[in-house]
């Protein structure tokens, strides 16, 4: 038996990509690709009882994987945030990171396996290393 994602499987995931992701996305969709893993691009997920709505980034419902592209303004990446910032500014990126842990706790209380990568940081080994995690369980 060979190794080689076959053809015609290969052309299902790359037609899955999202279309007009930003390059941080296309990046990570392609390592989830290299990785096998069955996943779609923005999801709308319910958080259950008063959690709202949440759009995951890339779903994969077989590895129960749920990953996050952040922008680095509004999530407030430590790298990239500016450092002075009107308050409603500040307060619009508390919110966000607030709400951000309020997904991850969520989404990791019903199973699944969250993780978060800043748009300036997209390392193909966490996102490796999440797919083991959740393949492991
Ligand atoms: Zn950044």
């Amino acid at each position: 038996m060979t190794d080689q994602v076959s053809r015609r499987s290969r052309s299902r995931m790359m037609a899955k990509m999202p279309r007009a992701g930003t390059r941080p996305e296309l990046r990570v969709a392609a390592i989830l690709a290299a990785h096998r893993v069955d996943f779609t691009p923005q999801v709308e997920l319910l958080l259950g009882r008063g959690g709202g709505r949440v759009s995951v980034d890339f779903f994969s419902r077989k590895e129960r994987l749920a990953i996050f592209v952040d922008g680095c303004f509004v999530h407030g990446c430590t790298k990239h945030k500016k450092r002075a910032l009107p308050a409603r500014w500040k307060k619009k990126i508390a919110a966000t990171k607030l709400r951000d842990r309020q997904v991850h706790d969520a989404l990791v209380s019903l199973g699944w396996r969250v993780l978060r990568l800043p748009a300036c940081e997209i390392d193909a080994g966490r996102i490796a290393a999440a797919i083991a995690g959740a393949r492991r369980r």
